[in-house]
């Protein structure tokens, strides 16, 4: 198969989804193209005094459901592509969860591993202000995403609201609760991989209780993910970075693992679990899997070497299109990102919600309200799976899709 770029695989899984549900063609064309795209060059001067220009996107792709709304990814690898692909991604996720939202995402070309918080506070700053004039509360809600987090969030805040001339807290989820920030956002992705988890092994007969996972990645998602599958009865036997893989038949231990991280820079090296690439660790033996890191993980080259029964979906866009079909064929079930992963953005829309209205939720009822989201939506998406007899990438899409089309035709965009 040919390198193509992740826009490319968007518009592959979208015209596939439009052939199995007879898409409108109107409504397909449309669904093609981010609705805008800006790109950006940001200024910021450096810590030895010179100035070095970033370069930044913002995709919106689609807002008939609601204002856009989507991370900000800080990365080396970002490219424009990249981001329009990771907005319609957004616009499915958003429409599975049932969201009142559309879908967008941005990103910054850079390496915040080697830079100071000074720099990335100073592109920070530069990025949401270029971007300003087309995000806001009502408009384009952003968050965090790969390298980003509350720390980021708060300055995004802080420099809009400076824009704006008053407090905006909903301009942006993910913040710091002391400013607005919502409970449980922090962990709500890796809570909702667990969730969503629960639910598929419900429907699958794997009794959590002895299932072994493996999780791919130890950042936000990854580390909580690993964390609610332990607290679910799992076994944790294997978990990396993006410097290597550990596993252990025995199993691990979440927190000695982060602790561990935490003093050294790397889950690699850890005491009593053997050392790996990441590309070997997605092969070794376990029920559940959790690529919980970049896109393009699972490809036609590994997807017949998973062991996994259950693939669960933390990162965005981990499998390939050919790994999906090879790994349909092996009938593994994977639990697509804009389902497994939705636990995130669900949370960002409950913390938008207490912004707009000024009271806020204890951390109970954030939980209790996204346990019966997510529930929902996948009972949904688990129905149209049944009925289709297709991915559960495809069913996920299919209803996300009906809600877009549906909102396109009322509001008189087809
Ligand atoms: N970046 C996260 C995602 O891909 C969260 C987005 C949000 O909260 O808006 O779903």
């Amino acid at each position: 198969m040919p390198e193509r770029n992740p826009y490319q695989m968007a518009l592959e899984q979208l015209d596939k989804c439009a052939k199995i549900m007879n898409l409108d063609p109107n409504i397909h064309e449309i669904l093609k193209y981010p609705k805008r795209v800006l790109c950006v060059n940001v200024p910021v001067r450096m810590d030895n005094g010179k100035i070095k220009v970033f370069t930044g996107f913002r995709s919106q792709h689609n807002d008939a459901l609601g204002p856009f709304k989507g991370g900000i990814r800080y990365h080396p690898n970002v490219t424009m592509e990249e981001v329009m692909a990771l907005s319609i991604w957004m616009t499915w996720k958003c429409a599975v969860a049932g969201l009142p939202y559309g879908g967008a995402k941005g990103g910054v070309i850079c390496n915040p591993k080697e830079m100071s918080v000074g720099e990335i506070e100073r592109l920070s700053r530069g990025y949401f202000h270029a971007i300003s004039s087309i995000v806001g509360p009502d408009i384009d809600i952003p968050a965090g995403d790969v390298n980003t987090s509350g720390r980021e969030m708060a300055w995004f805040m802080d420099e809009y609201s400076k824009v704006k001339g008053y407090n905006v807290p909903g301009t942006v989820t993910g913040k710091p609760i002391i400013i607005g920030g919502s409970e449980g956002r922090v962990e709500a992705t890796g809570m909702g991989v667990a969730i969503t988890g629960r639910e598929a092994a419900k429907k699958l007969g794997i009794e959590l209780k002895k299932a072994t996972v493996v999780v791919q990645g130890f950042g936000n998602v990854g580390y909580y993910s690993a964390y609610f599958m332990e607290k679910l009865g799992c076994k944790i036997v294997g978990v990396s970075d993006s410097r290597g893989g550990i596993y252990s038949k025995k199993g691990l231990s979440v927190e000695h693992v982060s602790k561990f991280k935490e003093k050294t820079g790397s889950v690699v090296g850890y005491p009593d679990a053997e050392d790996m690439t990441n590309e070997q660790l997605l092969e070794q033996e376990c029920d559940i899997l959790i690529p919980a890191a970049l896109e393009n993980q699972i490809t036609e080259k590994n997807a017949d070497k998973i062991k996994a029964r259950l693939i669960l979906e933390g990162a965005n866009g981990p499998t390939t299109p050919e790994a999906d079909e090879i790994l349909f064929k092996r009938g593994i079930v994977v639990v697509p990102d804009v389902l497994a992963n939705s636990g995130g953005v669900s949370t960002s829309y409950f913390e938008w919600v207490q912004n707009l209205q000024n009271y806020y939720w204890s951390k109970e009822e954030v939980i209790e309200k996204l346990d019966k989201l997510l529930v929902k939506a996948f009972n949904n998406v688990y129905e149209t799976y049944k009925k289709y007899g297709t991915e559960m990438r495809m069913a996920a899409y299919i209803c996300a899709i009906n809600r877009v089309a549906e909102a396109m035709k009322v509001r008189g965009w087809v």
